[in-house]
């Protein structure tokens, strides 16, 4: 079928972010949703959950080989919740991984999230999709069609124009 991210390229270009335990715990929800609002993108999904195990292993299954992978899904399920988000808009997949910032907080641009807030890689606050492929697979793991709204911001069309 369709893919849950979207089109390629264009405005209805979807992906997959997570604010985690520690961004939670921090009380940053906020100041990250207003990065992804302010700079035009569309909030089609957001909950609050803790996942469980199976859900946690699967959304890091490339990762599973990896020494701080248990370490990595025990931080994920810890109890505290994470917020579960999709956000829509042109080139939301690459300027998500830049808003975000690099893997380790301590080369991340200070400018990003991790850069601004975090220093250790195991508690770098937030997920977000590193390709087309990772978004459509990764919303499809974590919600239903159903829960993604199909709107228009006020905003909308002021800022994906391209012509
Ligand atoms: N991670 C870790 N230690 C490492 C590398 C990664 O704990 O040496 C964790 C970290 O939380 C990271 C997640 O595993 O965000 C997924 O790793 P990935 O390489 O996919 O980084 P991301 O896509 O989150 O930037
Ligand atoms: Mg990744």
């Amino acid at each position: 079928g369709k893919s849950l991210a979207g089109e390629k390229g264009k405005a209805s270009e979807r992906s997959f972010v997570m604010i985690k335990p520690d961004g939670v715990s921090r009380q940053l929800v906020g100041k990250i949703i207003t990065r992804f609002e302010e700079r035009g993108y569309k909030l089609v999904a957001v909950k609050s959950l803790t996942p469980s195990p199976a859900l946690a292993k699967e959304h890091y299954i490339d990762l599973a080989s990896r020494p701080f992978y248990k370490g990595l899904v025990d931080y994920i399920t810890s109890g505290t919740p994470v917020v579960a988000m999709v956000w829509e808009g042109k080139d939301v997949i690459r300027q998500g991984r830049r808003i975000v910032g690099a893997t380790n907080p301590q080369e991340s641009d200070p400018g990003s999230v991790r850069g601004q807030y975090a220093v250790s890689v195991g508690r770098n606050l937030i997920h977000a999709s590193d390709s087309f492929d990772s978004a459509s697979k990764e919303i499809e793991l974590w919600f239903a069609e159903s829960e993604l709204a199909e709107y228009k911001p006020t905003t909308w069309d002021w800022v994906m124009a391209d012509n």
